[in-house]
């Protein structure tokens, strides 16, 4: 990254509604400013009635990508020109390039979580999971689970079961894949499912800042010291999620490597430039222990 922005410099944008709360313009510019590279990221508030003109506007302004975030994962699909072939199957997407005016729609999310998940590869090779969450990232997360560790079965559950059983659906009808088990959130009935999961997956966004004392389970019984445990949100590190799982001796990984490992598969789409994990890894670490969360 150069200090500053020259007529040639190559613009990579982010859309979302609202984005206040988002990593990704301080985790793509570090990385710009460690391989120092001539492009900058930059951030777009945009209003749902303003998404086409935006991409338009990001188009005749020769930027040559943008990430996606909520609530247009979905949303903008209409307005892509090509679609990979698991944002086909996900139905959503977080990364798309331009190229002489033709938009592709990726989702790296998806790298993300089975880059987090690679190490446990073999403890996690066909066991039966659980997902809390039926959005965009609930997808990525059964899309990543069912090609890289043949679950014997997922349960889904969800506040609305509804949005749950358009998922199972979605996943039969594309992948073939038969197992997925969706359950309402009502919590006694799951403890014994719950703890028969070799893994459990928060892709729910409660618990995240600011509701820090909120949590899709209530307690550590939930859990045991054998399983595993992913909470998505990065913000806090320790979701009350996470707390009671270390409680009860799981393994807990929260979302910033998902996070640094999606941003690192945009990036490489965008640059074709190898992206900086370890430092990057390294910076950000130091960057949030300083701040708040
Ligand atoms: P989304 O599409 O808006 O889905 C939100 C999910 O949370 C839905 O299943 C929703 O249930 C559920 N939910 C929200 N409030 C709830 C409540 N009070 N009680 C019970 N369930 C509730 O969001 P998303 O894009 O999937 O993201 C979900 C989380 O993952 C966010 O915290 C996001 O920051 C995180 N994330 C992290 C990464 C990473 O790189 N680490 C990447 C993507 C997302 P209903 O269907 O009932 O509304």
């Amino acid at each position: 990254m150069q200090d500053f922005l020259r007529l040639k410099t190559n613009l990579i944008g982010l859309i979302g509604h609202p984005i206040k709360q988002t990593y990704s313009p301080l985790i793509h510019n570090l990385a710009i400013k460690i391989k120092n590279l001539d492009y900058y990221y930059l951030p777009f508030d945009v209003e749902s009635i303003n998404l086409k003109r935006a991409i338009d506007g990001l188009i005749a302004l020769n930027f040559i990508g943008f990430n996606v975030t909520i609530p247009y994962k979905s949303k903008v699909l209409p307005l892509i020109n090509y679609l990979s072939e698991e944002a086909l199957v996900i139905g959503a997407i977080n990364t798309v390039t331009i190229n002489e005016g033709n938009l592709s729609g990726y989702n790296t999310d998806v790298f993300g979580v089975v880059e987090t998940l690679i190490n446990y590869k073999s403890d996690l090779i066909e066991k039966e999971f659980t997902v809390f969450g039926a959005g965009g990232s609930a997808r990525a997360v059964i899309y990543a689970l069912i090609k890289n560790f043949k679950p014997t079965k997922i349960y889904l559950i969800n506040r609305t079961e509804d949005r749950a059983l358009v998922i199972k659906e979605s996943f039969r009808e594309k992948l073939k894949f038969n197992s997925i088990e969706v359950l309402n959130l009502v919590l006694p009935d799951l403890v014994e499912i719950i703890q028969s999961s070799k893994l459990v997956v928060n892709a729910t966004s409660v618990g995240m800042y600011p509701e820090v004392d909120d949590s899709v389970i209530n307690s550590e019984k939930f859990f045991n010291k054998d399983q595993i445990i992913f909470d998505l949100i990065y913000n806090p590190q320790e979701t009350k999620f996470l707390e009671y799982a270390k409680r009860s001796g799981a393994t807990t990984i929260n979302g910033l490597d998902m996070l640094i490992y999606q941003a690192a598969k945009s990036f490489e789409l965008w640059t074709s430039e190898e992206f900086p994990i370890s430092e990057v890894k390294q910076e950000l670490g130091k960057i949030l222990r300083d701040s708040y969360y």
